[in-house]
């Protein structure tokens, strides 16, 4: 990472995390703080597979749009970001999901527990309706083993104006701009 030198880490850890990002993602996040970014499972195990090219569970060759985080059953599932529920799913793929929209970005979070039913998902006393709006860190779900899914886990997927971005590089900006590794004069 040649941005990686000592002289830029004292221009401080959030400008050098945002030129990372620009560098990994090719959207316009000049503006953009990732501090009030939340990590989406509260019980993390594991990352069972990266964003990108790879063989999927059928054994094909596949793009795989998000992150999976393995996380014990009925593990909270966090709202990356505050924003307004948009949609929510019941399928054979993403199984139970639900859809957030903050600003630009959308945040999908699949294979939920619970049940979809028409605008409302419930998962024991959680209950979603499309349009709420929700908090970063707000309990948006639980992990379950709902649609394509081999184990507990949560398929999270983040996208800026409809394209896929990978939330590693997402979630290494926020490490990177978190208050406690500022580089202070
Ligand atoms: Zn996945």
């Amino acid at each position: 990472m040649p941005w990686a030198c000592s002289k830029a880490s004292r221009l401080g850890l959030t400008g050098l995390a945002l030129l990372a990002l620009v560098a990994s993602t090719p959207v316009a996040l000049a503006d953009q703080s990732w501090r009030q970014g939340v990590f989406p499972v509260a019980r993390f195990l594991a990352y069972t597979s990266p964003f990108g090219g790879r063989i999927g569970p059928d054994g094909i060759q596949e793009h795989h749009g998000g992150l999976d985080i393995a996380a014990p059953l009925g593990s909270p599932i966090l709202s990356w970001w505050g924003g307004v529920v948009e949609s929510m799913f019941s399928d054979g793929r993403c199984g139970l999901g639900v859809l957030i929209r903050s600003g630009d970005y959308r945040h999908l979070y699949c294979h939920l527990a619970g049940q979809v039913s028409g605008r409302t998902y419930t998962s024991g006393r959680l209950r979603l309706v499309v349009g709420q709006p929700v908090r970063g860190g707000q309990l948006i779900g639980h992990v379950g083993m709902s649609g394509r899914s081999t184990g507990p886990h949560l398929h999270w997927a983040i996208s800026h104006r409809g394209r896929w971005l990978d939330p590693a590089a997402i979630l290494r900006a926020m490490a990177r701009s978190r208050p406690s590794r500022q580089v202070r004069p």
